[in-house]
């Protein structure tokens, strides 16, 4: 279920994944992140029992394959090698799980084969965008416990439609590890949780959830599980009529310096709709056989707590 180099066309689809089944109490855990953010205002934006938002619009891609590029500096605490494998794990986890009615979801990820030079947030209401997987090595912008361990940023429409989603991780402040001995901040991990966050999935009330709001230090969690499961399978069931076009908004960009117009930072961004562009970007191929998904405004730094003391956010 693990896809481990980037230039694979296609990943091993293995996937044993596990009954998706979960107890009705888990079953009900998963949140989806809506356009009504309680942040923001809290008055309207209510929160059932579950801590989910019930109102706006849930979130989702409304293609079947979303593009994602590595920042191509990636980090200088990492050796490269050891760094594309865990972050494409990360989401062909997402991706090559299996549904109950066994079929993998309608959401599939592909790379540009041209790098990406882009180590900010940013989504480019009048050019091209690049989803932007990035490393921060010396400063960490987000105060607080929110963002601790990473950041991921999604911009969509105010249907609820993403367009952009832009996912940082800090590793300023932390020790990424890519092991599983001698863990510290496992990289797959902090990254397996916030790929949920950028296909629209908010925290889940579900300990055992990958989704769960915090990351114990030196912990290991790699693997999706029934309450996860239960999220992407209900948002982007394999029955979902999405096509596959994974070229962003305004076309494929392969930097962020030159497509910052307009562009959020990781707050509110009150987008405007704006026709889908494809201005000749550089091609996609395929991370992984290819799925399904859709975009609005917003972003922020999500946190995680998890059972034992000492966690981390993220
Ligand atoms: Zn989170």
């Amino acid at each position: 279920m693990r896809v481990a180099p980037l230039a694979r066309p296609t990943l091993a689809a293995v996937l044993a994944v596990a009954a998706l089944v979960g107890t009705p109490r888990a079953a009900a855990a998963f949140c989806r992140t809506t356009t009504c953010r309680p942040e923001k205002d809290p008055e309207n934006c209510k929160k059932d029992t579950n801590g989910c938002s019930t109102k706006g619009n849930p979130l989702i891609w409304p293609t079947s394959c979303v593009s994602f590029a590595m920042d191509k500096g990636l980090t200088r605490f990492l050796p490269p090698e050891l760094t594309i494998g865990p972050l494409a794990n990360a989401f062909a986890s997402w991706q090559e799980a299996i549904c109950p009615d066994g079929k993998k979801p309608s959401i599939a990820f592909v790379m540009p084969k041209e790098p990406v030079s882009c180590s900010e947030p940013q989504a480019n209401t009048n050019g091209p965008n690049v989803n932007i997987v990035f490393f921060r090595d010396d400063f960490w912008p987000y105060r607080g416990i929110d963002g601790t361990l990473a950041s991921t940023t999604v911009t969509y429409d105010t249907d609820g439609t993403i367009w952009d989603a832009d996912l940082a991780i800090n590793a300023a402040s932390n020790p990424l590890t890519t092991s599983t001995t001698n863990v510290k901040y496992d990289l797959e991990s902090i990254v397996l949780h916030e790929v949920g966050h950028f296909i629209g999935l908010n925290h889940s009330d579900n300990g055992e959830a990958v989704m769960y709001s915090s990351y114990s230090p030196g912990s290991v969690s790699r693997k999706l599980q029934a309450d996860d499961l239960k999220a992407l399978c209900t948002v982007y069931p394999s029955t979902r009529a999405a096509t596959c076009n994974p070229t962003p908004r305004g076309g494929q960009a392969t930097s962020c310096e030159a497509t910052s117009t307009g562009s959020s930072s990781g707050c509110a961004l009150s987008s405007e709709p704006v026709a889908a562009g494809t201005t000749g970007g550089p091609s996609l191929f395929a991370l992984g056989s290819v799925a399904t998904l859709g975009l609005g405004m917003l972003l922020r730094p999500r946190r995680r707590h998890r059972r034992a003391a000492p966690s981390s956010h993220r």
